[in-house]
């Protein structure tokens, strides 16, 4: 695959840096992320990911634009109420880079549809806003050898993982994290979350897939970032693998 002259001119701040470069872009303009959730965290990580030239873009999800999910979601307006994030986003994000494939999927990821909507991304976005979907991201990723970047907000507060099973044979998984999977959610709709915090969780959450895809930098694999927007202090601590966990055994 060549570059033509428009993705030159659409890409070229990012092909000027010695880690991208016209080899690294072209890596980018065929690699396969999938967003789970076009809420807070997936609506400022695909608005980055089409511009950057992820070449296939999957989104995910079955809900309606909703006024209290304006004050995060930047994919959507006012006079957009009620109607589906799904084809508002991808007619946002087409018209932002028509050069991309995306495809939608306009339901609510579980068991028996993981496997037909995640197969063929290599990295999974999770923008859910529930532990339920992140563990059963987080088992399918293990299962399937994928690289999973996920992140949790909750008030002034971020957690962001890069758990990736397709490269590191000691990856942790978000198990070794929370063992008990029946933890309550600590949901934005009860407790609230700051805006702003959202974009600032999936743009990283965008940068780390670019990092994955092109292998550059230190992957923050086996390690969690955490974020206190009031304090502004990000603090990025070592996560093992947990004895015993599922990520440990053999599937
Ligand atoms: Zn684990």
């Amino acid at each position: 695959m060549k570059l033509t002259n428009e993705q030159i001119d659409l890409y070229s701040r990012q092909i000027t840096l010695k880690k991208i470069g016209p080899v690294g872009q072209e890596k980018l303009l065929k690699s396969k992320i999938l967003v789970v959730g076009m809420g807070g965290l997936g609506t400022p990580a695909a608005v980055y990911l089409a511009r950057m030239g992820i070449g296939n873009l999957g989104i995910v999800d079955n809900d309606k634009i909703d006024p209290s999910n304006l004050h995060r979601q930047i994919l959507y307006n006012l006079d957009e109420i009620n109607k589906n994030k799904i084809e508002i986003a991808k007619s946002k994000l087409q018209k932002i880079n028509p050069n991309i494939n995306i495809k939608t999927f306009d339901l609510r990821i579980d068991k028996n549809n993981i496997d037909k909507i995640a197969k063929n991304y290599e990295i999974i976005i999770d923008g859910s806003d529930n532990f339920e979907t992140k563990f059963l991201i987080n088992d399918y990723c293990i299962k399937n050898k994928k690289i999973l970047i996920l992140a949790a907000i909750n008030k002034f507060d971020g957690h962001i993982f890069t758990f990736n099973f397709k490269n590191k044979k000691n990856s942790p998984c978000l198990k070794c994290f929370i063992p008990n999977t029946q933890i309550e959610d600590t949901s934005c709709e009860r407790e609230g979350v700051v805006g702003s915090l959202a974009g600032i969780a999936g743009s990283i959450q965008a940068n780390e897939a670019v990092k994955e895809i092109l292998m550059i930098g230190e992957s923050l694999c086996g390690y969690i970032l955490i974020i206190d927007t009031l304090k502004l202090k990000f603090k990025k601590i070592k996560l093992n693998k947990l004895k015993n966990c599922i990520c440990d055994k053999k599937i």
